[in-house]
């Protein structure tokens, strides 16, 4: 089988990893890529959301299933657009058409999904600039913390967080009023606060059947004990500890089947991987939001924890037969530790050469933003290469990772020192 990545980061070259694992991968192609992606399959330097270009790609080397790394052009059709070109429809995309993708790029189509299905989540109200007012009244009758979500994409920053009741109203009005985020904060979802701990659930579906995938959970700001801005994510760790076998039961019985029968009623097919963001208040979960693709830097420890066949669990998926696969997990603890630039995730640098690789033994290597000049790995974005390594538990396996991250060495270089600090 031929098979296209779309995407460029840690994510992307972990999907690579594994794919090529596979006796029924042929050839493997990477859109753009980076320089791990470089060494185990053929980059091609064409965007996530050049369609066209993308389609000739598939074309001219025979394509048969298209894994779709980020959101973006989830959101932006590219699954419909198969489904519509004649020359396309044949090939399979592995990631939800464009009304399922809206669950990622709507907060409020998310929330209203939830409603309507009973999943638990939090209470909420949403508004527009002609409800501002009403949007004042709603945050005087709730208790602090306030919780405002612009309801498009807003790169990871559209969710603010505030004690302070004036704040709230001042930040309400600048991103219904002012656009603070454009278009993504025309409609701001305000929801209650959950007080609790976070995780991550995977799930793999056909639209018919699905699979629960390893939980992770990953660590957002750049400080250590989780302060300082956020990040794409610094590191993660999968299972999540405190994820029992009770209340994996709870999550699965409120919260994923609901969801996959959801989208059927809804006749919202999806063909893909769904990350739902939950967190535990007291003994019970409550999904704070849908992804429609895997996280990043997720993958990089859900994955290698997967012992089945990558291409033959995509073509599952593809052809609406998981319910005929058993998932295989290897029980082991795995951790990742991300490496970003000096700077990150403010203004940074690129072009740093990356010395030490060939020096790690016995941990996984997934570059991020890394690209090839001159024959050398150097950095090309903020965060740059995650170090994922085994262990029994998710001690030695982070102790594993620390070491080889020291061998690691770039101009600027940072990483978190404390990942786990909270378990
Ligand atoms: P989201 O983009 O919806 O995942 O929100 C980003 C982050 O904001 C989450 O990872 C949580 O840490 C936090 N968050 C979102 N919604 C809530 C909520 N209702 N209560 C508490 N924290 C939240």
């Amino acid at each position: 089988m031929n098979i296209l990545i779309l995407g460029s980061g840690g994510r992307e070259h972990t999907f690579a990893w594994k794919l090529a694992q596979s006796n029924k991968l042929s050839k493997l192609f990477v859109a753009p890529g980076n320089a791990g992606t470089e060494k185990i399959a053929t980059n091609i330097p064409i965007g996530v959301n050049d369609f066209e270009a993308i389609k000739k790609l598939v074309l001219k080397e025979s394509i048969q299933l298209v894994m779709v790394g980020p959101e973006d052009p989830l959101v932006n059709g590219i699954h419909d657009f198969f489904l519509g070109d004649k020359e396309l429809n044949n090939v399979a995309v592995i990631g939800p058409e464009k009304l399922a993708a809206t669950l990622e790029g709507s907060k409020e189509f998310a929330k209203e999904f939830m409603m309507r299905h009973e999943i638990p989540t939090a209470q909420y109200k949403s508004f527009t600039a002609e409800t501002v007012e009403d949007g004042f009244k709603f945050l005087e009758e709730l208790i602090p913390p306030f919780v405002l979500k612009a309801d498009g994409l807003a790169a990871g920053k559209g969710v603010v967080i505030l004690n302070d009741l004036n704040d709230a109203k001042v930040e309400l009005k600048s991103m219904l009023v002012d656009q603070k985020f454009g278009a993504a904060s025309s409609t701001v979802v305000i929801e209650e606060f959950l007080d609790g701990i976070e995780l991550s659930v995977f799930v793999l579906t056909d639209g018919d059947s699905y699979k629960v995938l390893p939980t992770a959970k990953d660590y957002k700001r750049i400080g250590e004990g989780d302060t300082g801005l956020n990040t794409g994510g610094m590191g993660a760790i999968s299972p999540v500890p405190f994820a029992s076998k009770d209340f994996m039961e709870k999550i699965e019985q409120r919260i994923v089947k609901p969801t996959v029968e959801g989208l059927k009623k809804d006749n919202m097919p999806y063909k893909g991987f769904i990350f739902i963001g939950l967190i535990k208040v007291g003994d019970d979960p409550k999904v704070i939001e849908y992804n429609v693709r895997m996280g990043d830097p997720e993958t990089e420890v859900v994955l290698p924890r997967i012992q089945n066949d990558m291409v033959e669990l995509l073509k599952a998926v593809a052809d609406q037969k998981l319910s005929e696969i058993d998932l295989q997990l290897d029980d082991r603890t795995a951790t990742t530790v991300m490496t970003v630039s000096g700077g990150y995730p403010g203004s940074y640098e690129k072009g740093k050469e990356i010395t030490g690789i060939d020096a790690i033994t016995e941990s996984l290597v997934f570059h991020a933003g890394t690209t090839l000049k001159d024959g050398k790995v150097v950095t090309n974005g903020g965060r740059v290469m995650a170090i994922t390594s085994f262990g029994t538990d998710f001690k030695s396996a982070l102790a594993q990772s620390y070491k080889n991250v020291e061998k690691l060495s770039f101009e600027g270089m940072n990483y978190r020192k404390d990942l786990g600090f909270d378990l």
